[in-house]
């Protein structure tokens, strides 16, 4: 009997080969060896940033906070769940180019254990560029959530470089900083609350510190989570 990998897609000659990943229950869900071994879950120690858990260099280790945290002035703390390891690289790639609702499933229980740490906050993915978007006709981070079963409020907009040109139609309802838009639509649903903004990816942060800074003012406490960091 053969199966494939749910995260290479690589058939694997037997199913003995293939692991239950987070106990997952389906064989559609059961990942090879070789992947396995790239999945390695981020945990903090005193070697890691104390906001963004990446490991620190040894000129950054007195303050316990790396450079690029420093000079984004940390303003709250990031939750990565796994190391960005070329496997996850190969898993994102694949999982872009594919949409596969099947694909970010491999991580719906590692999503629902964090997220499960964070439930008094109200979750707001980063959101998609659009012409990206219309060409991939979904978003990979809202799916991530969606199969985890994580509620969201998609609050926040990408904006298009011609829309960037300060609008004013736009700048009415929205507040932006240039690259990414908050919806005042949707003012009821983050004002004084916890929240909580969510990316597939974490790299340098300037990401989610950029859509952050559409919301700050207006929530009551904000941290981040990635899949990867
Ligand atoms: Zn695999
Ligand atoms: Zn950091």
């Amino acid at each position: 009997m053969s199966a494939k990998c749910a995260m290479c897609g690589k058939q694997v000659a037997s199913g003995l080969t293939l692991r239950k990943f987070f106990d997952f229950r389906n064989r559609e869900e059961e990942i090879c060896d070789e992947c396995k071994g790239g999945v390695v879950k981020l945990v903090g120690s005193s070697a890691n940033c104390n906001f963004c858990l990446a490991s620190l260099l040894d000129i950054e280790k007195d303050d316990q906070i790396c450079l690029q945290c420093k000079r984004r002035k940390a303003l709250f703390v990031h939750h990565p769940i796994f190391i960005y390891t070329e496997k996850l690289k190969d898993f994102f790639e694949r999982y872009k180019f594919l949409g596969d609702a099947k694909l970010a499933r491999v991580f719906r229980d590692a999503l629902r254990e964090r997220f499960g740490e964070f439930d008094d906050f109200v979750v707001v993915p980063v959101p998609s560029d659009y012409n990206r978007l219309r060409q991939r006709r979904f978003s990979p981070v809202e799916l991530l959530l969606q199969e985890a079963g994580v509620r969201y409020v998609n609050c926040l907009q990408k904006l298009n470089s011609s829309a960037k040109q300060s609008d004013k139609s736009l700048d009415e309802r929205w507040k932006n900083d240039g690259e990414y838009a908050f919806s005042q639509d949707y003012i009821d649903d983050i004002k004084d609350k916890k929240v909580v903004i969510f990316d597939d990816v974490m790299t340098t942060g300037s990401t989610i510190d950029k859509c952050a800074q559409t919301m700050i003012g207006y929530v009551k406490e904000m941290v981040s989570i990635s899949l990867a960091r």
